[in-house]
């Protein structure tokens, strides 16, 4: 018997082989390689009794359709393997528990999944890590609803900062508040003695007290800053709000972050993320000081989900250091071959580009490109240099004159197209200009999370027919156009199960409304998984290294006590209650609470 398990492990694995139990060893020659050293044939790491979903079957059709290979019946999804080995930090083997035996070796960590659904590792393609990190730290305003509530809020965070010291909040929605923005004079009362800066949720508006106006100069005299408004009163003084550029006067008077700070934010960030179940983030945009946070972490072998970092277009030395050295792509923890533009600003404030005026604000159309500091010299040459660039677009006409940007570089340089240049958010797009993403091979790399939390004031900006081409998945999918998802966190939540049900449903956390917003463009649940998991791949460059769960691929494994093919097919409501139970980067076990 003995000898027929050997045979059969030799047939099996022309390799060597380690019995457990630690008091046989049999090293069985390779003699079929020829090799004259044969390494432990045993797994590092074997996941058994899993509900394996390896996504290694063909894509689902633009419409949405199950691919004929895939496992998926009438009676619903049902598990491709059931068991996973890892070595090395690649996967070796996927399949039935019964073959995944011969992995196991007298060292390698058997993990019983329990019935757990393990899937390709979740990537978050649109992430600003440090500033989720920094949320550690800040006083916390998301979900506050009026200008009292954000006070007491500070007030208990700031309990114990000295006077004189700077209080920095975050959170509180511009979108939300943006028919009511709040003064100066709250906050100043209750905050005499310190600075005080509340910066927005998605980071186009900040609010502060009149000490901080006073400490960054700002008065009366202050002009407006292009792409940018400073919120006045009636003796033409700032009333406390500063949207758009203009928030960057105020926010340079902050006291500035260390390198020891920003590697704090940086690992906090990561690893918040390594714990909500992501192997990996796409960095929008790293300056120099989170450039160095990336690369001195990643020296020190402290990384703990892989980092896809697009360079900063804003931080012209970092660009040409880049430029100089080239991307870099080997494999590694930390891959640096994009970098991230900024075309136009956001809806919500009203900074977005617009072909016609605002629907509530008639003779407003927001501000783009070169008026918003795009530098499409510097752009162009980072593409040229082998970078992919991916370029915040949000109104109708910021995507045109994207797209318009990415066209005519190509176009001058046809070897720029292969790098698989992004929109990032693609959120309002003109009816005409669906079809101009796929002749350009430009990826839209949206967010579920932004559709849900936007769909309360976004019709109002853009009256109901703009609306129907805004975040409009579906007719981009249609267009042939490659999307990925992400939660542009720390702005929105970045939970996967809040992800997955807003591409499945466009409904929010409430379940509403009950049909889905603009229902039309959901993705299946099999797309809402695509979208973190492969199609992030993708737009990284990785769909050879990772994605799908095959041999030889990364091991970048998530395992969570849903099935989000099952239950985003039957109540996808459901998902909200989903929990992570492990992540697996590059074959570490990085995370695990079952
Ligand atoms: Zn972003």
């Amino acid at each position: 018997m003995f000898t027929a398990y050997l045979e059969e492990v030799k047939m099996k694995r022309k390799s060597a082989v380690t019995i457990t139990g630690g008091l046989i060893v049999v090293l069985v020659a390779a003699f079929s390689t020829g090799c004259p050293y044969t390494p432990d044939p045993s797994a590092d790491l074997l996941l058994v009794n899993g509900r394996v979903y390896s996504l290694a079957w063909g894509e689902p059709s633009l419409d949405g359709a199950i691919s004929p290979d895939a496992p998926n019946d009438d009676a619903g999804w049902r598990p491709d393997a059931d068991a996973l080995a890892v070595s090395d930090g690649r996967i070796v083997f996927v399949g039935s528990a019964g073959d995944a035996e011969t992995y196991r070796g007298s060292s390698t960590r058997v993990i019983d999944a329990g019935g757990a659904v393990i899937l390709p590792g979740l990537v978050d393609s649109h992430a600003h890590i440090q500033e989720l990190g920094r949320e550690k730290v800040q006083a916390n305003l998301v979900g506050v609803q009026t200008e009292e509530e954000a006070i007491e809020r500070v007030a208990a965070y700031a309990a114990d900062v000295p006077a004189g010291e700077w209080i920095i909040g975050w959170g509180w929605d511009e979108g939300e508040w943006a028919n009511r923005y709040p003064t100066a004079a709250g906050l100043s009362d209750r905050f005499p003695d310190n600075p005080v800066v509340l910066k927005s949720l998605h980071g186009f508006a900040v609010w502060g007290n009149r000490m901080a106006f006073t400490e960054a100069g700002i008065d009366h005299t202050t002009p407006e800053p292009d792409g940018g408004r400073i919120l006045r009163d009636d003796s033409g003084g700032p009333s406390g709000v500063l949207i758009d550029q203009a928030t960057n006067i105020l926010t340079a008077a902050i006291p500035a972050t260390t390198d020891a700070q920003m590697r704090a934010f940086v690992l906090a960030g990561l690893e918040t993320m390594a714990r909500d179940g992501y192997v990996a983030i796409h960095q929008a945009g790293a300056d120099t000081q989170v450039m160095r946070a990336f690369e001195e972490i990643e020296a020190e072998g402290r990384l703990p989900i892989r980092v896809y970092a697009m360079i900063s277009l804003r931080d012209e030395d970092l660009c040409r250091r880049w430029i100089e050295r080239g991307p870099r792509d080997d494999g590694g923890m930390l891959t640096v071959r994009s970098v991230k533009a900024y075309y136009d600003a956001a809806l919500g404030s009203r900074g977005a580009r617009l072909l016609e005026d605002y629907t509530d604000r008639p003779g407003h159309r927001g501000v783009s490109g070169s008026d918003y500091g795009f530098d499409e010299e510097l752009a162009a040459e980072m593409m040229r240099a082998g970078f992919q660039i991916g370029v915040h677009a949000i109104g109708d006409a910021g995507n045109r004159e994207t797209l318009a940007f990415l066209e005519s570089v190509i176009e001058d340089n046809p070897e720029t197209r292969a790098l698989r240049h992004r929109i990032e958010h693609a959120q309002v797009i003109h009816p005409d200009d669906f079809a101009r993403f796929k002749p350009a091979g430009i990826i839209a790399a949206m967010q579920p999370p932004h559709c849900v939390e936007d769909m309360s004031w976004a019709e109002d900006r853009l009256g109901p027919d703009r609306v129907k081409g805004a975040y409009a998945w579906r007719t981009l999918r249609r267009a042939g156009v490659p999307l990925t998802f992400s939660a542009d966190l720390a702005g929105s939540d970045h939970d996967i199960f809040y992800g997955l049900h807003a591409a499945i449903t466009r409904r929010d956390k409430e379940l509403q409304p009950p049909d889905g917003w603009y229902a039309e463009e959901r993705m299946t649940a099999e797309e809402a998984l695509r979208g973190y998991t492969n199609w992030s791949a993708l737009a990284a460059g990785w769909e050879d290294r990772t994605g799908v769960l095959k041999p030889g691929l990364w091991a970048d494994i998530t395992i969570m006590d849903i099935d989000p093919l099952v239950q985003g097919e039957i109540e996808p409501g459901r998902l909200l209650d989903g929990r992570i139970l492990a992540t697996i980067a590059a074959g570490a076990v990085v995370f695990e609470d079952w």
